[in-house]
């Protein structure tokens, strides 16, 4: 069985309220969502219809799916009240596609992490969906997931036994993609990485994951840039005493309770990521909203990192189990 750690979906329609994303649908059964009265993006109609998706699963490659919010829908910057309707539709969305079709969905919902109190209150909702847990973006509106005024947040969480996929997202430094083409969407292919790794590096050196070892926290994208540039802060714990005092363990090994999707980009960074974490963190991604952004099939993946039996098990859905409770 393989477990898909990392897609998407979007809801059929919104409330009718300013400011929230608007569903537009087309007579060839696609949509359009706008965004502040623009059309964001397009989507085929699997992106909402959950039993239409599962015809689409063996096309990808996957068995069953960890579906999450579309993270532009994560929307931290609209006020509390609306954020608190948004992420509570959304909620109410996955939870109906989980609770229809058990054999082929695990959901992740949304809190509006814009406002602390609000967020820590929808975790009940969440849990009481039949939700596995929640994403959230990896930056909030700029602020570092380390700051202790989310803490709540991620005690919570752990209190009630929810994972969290935390997912990359438009960049807190675009100035500094300027120089890339646009063509490239270096938001995504230059910024996701950086912003992973700013991210894990901030839930370890923050002190959330020192504090709740046993929350299930997976990054997208392969932890990005995480497990490279965590290489030297681990050298400075190891080798300056002043630093080995800051955390109980060695920042790696925080690392190594974070699960990874297996989105790395190609065969070597992910061998890295496996050789680093251990297979036991990683499971597959496809980034689905109605298509999957793999290169390369899972068995393919499997033959070229010659991958042993149990590493297959792992990878394919033992992780995801792990990092869901459910196994
Ligand atoms: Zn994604």
């Amino acid at each position: 069985m393989i477990i898909d750690m990392h897609c998407h979906i979007v809801p059929e329609d919104f409330p009718g309220i300013p400011n929230l994303p608007v569903m537009q649908h087309l007579d060839d059964g696609n949509a359009d969502m706008m965004i502040g009265g623009k059309k964001f993006r397009s989507f085929r109609d699997t992106a909402w219809d959950a039993a239409k998706r599962i015809e689409d699963l063996p096309n990808i490659g996957v068995d069953k799916q960890v579906v999450s919010p579309l993270p532009e829908l994560l929307m931290y910057h609209l006020d509390s009240a609306d954020g608190s309707k948004l992420a509570s539709h959304l909620n109410e969305t996955i939870g109906t596609v989980v609770r229809e079709h058990p054999e082929h969905y695990y959901g992740l919902g949304s809190v509006p992490m814009q406002d602390v109190e609000l967020a820590v209150s929808e975790l009940s909702h969440v849990k009481e969906l039949g939700l596995s847990g929640v994403e959230i973006r990896t930056n909030i509106e700029g602020q570092n997931l380390g700051d202790p005024k989310f803490r709540p947040f991620f005690r919570e969480a752990a209190r009630l036994d929810l994972a969290i996929l935390v997912h990359a997202n438009k960049p807190t430094f675009a100035d500094r993609l300027s120089d890339a083409p646009d063509a490239l969407g270096a938001d995504a292919a230059i910024g996701f990485g950086i912003e992973c790794g700013l991210a894990g590096a901030s839930l370890i050196w923050g002190g959330v994951l020192a504090e709740l070892p046993n929350l299930r926290i997976c990054m997208s994208h392969g932890g990005g840039v995480l497990t490279q540039l965590l290489a030297r802060s681990d050298n400075n714990y190891r080798n300056r005493k002043a630093i080995g005092e800051l955390l109980p363990e060695a920042p790696m090994d925080y690392a190594r309770l974070l699960y990874y999707d297996d989105l790395a980009w190609n065969v070597p960074n992910l061998r890295f990521l496996i050789d680093a974490m251990g297979a036991g963190q990683v499971g597959i991604g496809t980034d689905y909203t109605g298509a999957s952004v793999r290169t390369i099939s899972v068995d393919d993946e499997f033959e070229a990192l010659g991958l042993s039996a149990q590493e297959r098990e792992q990878v394919s859905h033992g992780s995801a189990e792990r990092f869901l409770g459910v196994s």
